[in-house]
């Protein structure tokens, strides 16, 4: 079998999973969004993945994400130097997806790429993110990550990023007041050794108070190849994966 017949497989396999999820949560079979997070793996598994119709991509790394938006974008535009000119999808531009922690010397250069950044944990990316998007004449989209760790100390000794619920609905706040950026709404990762259904219906309290005070911030980003079910049942819009898709990362690499 080829790399793309096996994404070909797993795609499949994975939007089956996803609907089924949403029908067993009594919601519309495509309520919930597929986000692939290609991070790690080449760009050729990139234009596989066009190829079979995949709109929205994940990264969670700048340099990487950057680089392959650029030659995604170039392919795109001149397939004929491509040998996998075939790959392209005409007519369905992609949406670049930013899943990552996001260092505030970053921020600029995210702005001029990604359309959702899922992870705004702190105000002093508000700026920055802001400023960058000014300069590349766009708007992004933008999620405030939340922390669904016990406190504040176990939120940072996770290295995963996210605001604790209760600092969300200023930063939420923020970004609204903020003209280059739109608030869509909120994203989370389970803790490692939490309930993903206790964690995620945390998530879901949160998400329905920033709701409350912006109406139009209905993305839910949660759930990911190991709990996209549980993530679904409590509310996702928006699921990010990627091991079920492409396989097993390498080790080292995250
Ligand atoms: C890598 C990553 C994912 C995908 O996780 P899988 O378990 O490989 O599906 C989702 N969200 C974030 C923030 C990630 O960094």
């Amino acid at each position: 079998m080829t790399r793309a017949e096996e994404l070909a497989q797993r795609l499949v396999a994975v939007r089956a999973r996803l609907a089924a999820a949403c029908v067993a949560a009594d919601r519309p079979s495509d309520a919930a969004r597929l986000v692939v997070v290609s991070k790690t793996w080449p760009l050729s598994d990139v234009l596989a993945l066009r190829a079979l119709g995949v709109r929205d991509l994940g990264e969670n790394r700048d340099e990487e994400a950057a680089t392959k938006a650029a030659a995604l974008r170039a392919a795109e535009r001149h397939p004929e130097q491509d040998d996998l000119g075939s790959a392209l999808v005409a007519g369905s531009r992609p949406v670049w997806h930013f899943v990552g922690r996001v260092q505030s010397s970053k921020a600029r250069s995210v702005a001029s790429y990604a359309d959702v950044v899922h992870s705004l944990d702190r105000p002093s990316l508000l700026s920055a993110l802001a400023r960058g998007a000014e300069r590349a004449g766009r708007v992004v989209e933008v999620l405030v990550q939340v922390s669904l760790e016990d406190d504040e100390q176990a939120a940072a000794a996770s290295g995963r990023g996210g605001a604790t619920p209760d600092r969300v609905r200023r930063l939420a706040d923020q970004v609204a007041g903020t003209d280059a950026l739109r608030l869509a709404g909120v994203m989370a990762v389970a803790p490692l050794q939490a309930d993903p259904d206790h964690a995620f219906a945390r998530l879901a309290a949160v998400a329905a108070a920033v709701r409350g005070d912006h109406p139009s911030a209905v993305e839910i980003s949660a759930g990911m190849s190991g709990d996209l079910e549980q993530a679904v049942a409590h509310g996702a819009t928006l699921v990010r994966v990627g091991t079920a898709l492409l396989g097993r990362r390498p080790p080292l690499l995250r």
